[in-house]
């Protein structure tokens, strides 16, 4: 039997850095080792009993068939009325898509839009996954550095060198993951402000972690602040993360008629549609009680306060407070030439990540990952002990580096 090859889009990838450190964790816990994981990027809280009765029902209703490609009316209904109480704009149905969680929505959007060289702006440190979904549907991704010294943000000036005649797309990520920072409403003014001038450039805004805010007021949405953009932002959304529902894989988008239309013939022919149990779900955790997510932004809120405070009392490891998500993003370049009890000299954050597994058991995701080192990022999704115990633990790490 000859070999298998995989098609050139495949090679052209690498495969998720954190699910591949969620895999090793529960690799190392399997063969009897406790972990302490701090890699990981979902809630740590079980779905809310009500959305999760709204799936028993419509289970029981019978509602366990295909349903158009563009979802439930109740769905539809609750994510337009979500948008609209969040961000004040008004969409109609073809304007909204959706799929098996925000990923799939973006590599789909990527699928629908980018041709062979076609280039796609990602600000790093960026999530994982856009540069391969970007290589995957043959665009090219133009991957622009925002250093802790533009608090890990893309400038107004950074994206007007950045865009040629190729741009297709530019990607903000607000909040951010991995590094919990927001873009306020003056910095998405001023990025609108720079693509005035490219009226070919869309926008892709992941706004996954919308709901976990921890700043005054609102948080603003590209959109929002720039209605004049309407008609060239897909704004990107989903339960997995307000509503602790990672498993059920549902997301959505608003955007452009045409873009939307273009998305919705490939996921006719991708998956037809989400399935309708977690579009049931999804419906009522939009449109139901949101008392949930009040009160685990304030659980997240308190971690967060303890993880910065821990992190930056450690000397020689340093890092700044996320305004959302559920991520610190940690300076470790101090740590960068020390050399380990072992006698191993570390060389970049990837040797420091390993460091930290080897020597005290903790796992966390080293930011050469998200496209800018070193430093390492750690997720507050997990409890109050948990965090407390890591972080001392990193802390005995660092002491013990020459
Ligand atoms: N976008 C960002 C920035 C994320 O961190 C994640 C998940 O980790 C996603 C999108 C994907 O979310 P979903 O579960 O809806 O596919």
């Amino acid at each position: 039997m000859s070999e298998f090859e995989p098609a050139s889009r495949v090679s052209r990838i690498k495969s998720s850095a954190s699910v591949a450190a969620a895999a090793r964790v529960r690799e190392l816990k399997a063969e009897g080792r406790r972990i302490l994981d701090l890699t990981v990027g979902e809630p740590d809280f079980d779905t809310p009993e009500h959305i999760k009765v709204a799936a028993f029902e419509a289970i029981s209703r019978g509602e366990t068939k295909y349903t158009s490609v563009t979802g439930t009316p109740a769905l539809q209904n609750a994510i337009l009325k979500t948008i609209k109480l969040r961000t004040g704009l008004h969409y109609t149905p073809a304007e909204i898509t959706i799929g098996g969680g925000a990923k799939q929505v973006i590599f789909t959007a990527f699928m629908a839009s980018l041709n062979v060289g076609d280039e796609v702006i990602v600000p790093a440190p960026y999530w994982v996954s856009y540069p391969d979904m970007v290589l995957a549907n043959e665009g090219t991704p133009v991957v622009v550095p925002c250093g802790e010294e533009v608090g890990f943000k893309l400038t107004p000036g950074a994206l007007a060198a950045a865009l040629t005649d190729r741009t297709k797309w530019i990607i903000l990520n607000t909040p951010s993951n991995p590094t919990g920072v927001v873009y306020s409403p003056a910095e998405l003014r001023a990025i609108a402000d720079v693509l005035a001038g490219f009226p070919h450039v869309y926008v892709l805004t992941d706004e996954i972690y919308d709901q976990i805010y921890f700043g005054e007021g609102k948080l603003a949405s590209l959109v929002e602040v720039a209605p004049q953009l309407k008609d060239r932002v897909l704004a990107v959304n989903g339960v997995s993360k307000a509503y602790a529902m990672t498993g059920w894989r549902l997301g959505y988008a608003a955007g452009p008629a045409p873009l939307i239309a273009a998305i919705n013939k490939l996921q006719s022919q991708i998956s037809s549609c989400p399935s309708s149990i977690s579009q049931a779900a999804g419906a009522a955790a939009l449109a139901g009680d949101q008392s949930f997510v009040r009160e685990s932004v304030e659980t997240y809120r308190s971690r967060r306060d303890a993880a910065v405070a821990a992190l930056n009392a450690i000397e020689g490891l340093s890092c700044g407070t996320p305004d959302g998500a559920f991520y610190a993003y940690v300076n470790c370049s101090e740590a960068i030439g020390k050399t380990t009890p072992n006698g191993t000299v570390i060389r970049d954050d990837q040797d420091f990540v390993l460091y930290l597994l080897d020597h005290v058991s903790v796992a966390v995701i080293q930011g050469s990952a998200y496209g800018l080192g070193p430093y390492f990022r750690i997720s507050y999704a997990t409890s109050l002990d948990i965090i407390d115990e890591s972080i001392a633990a990193i802390d005995k790490a660092v002491q013990a580096l020459i």
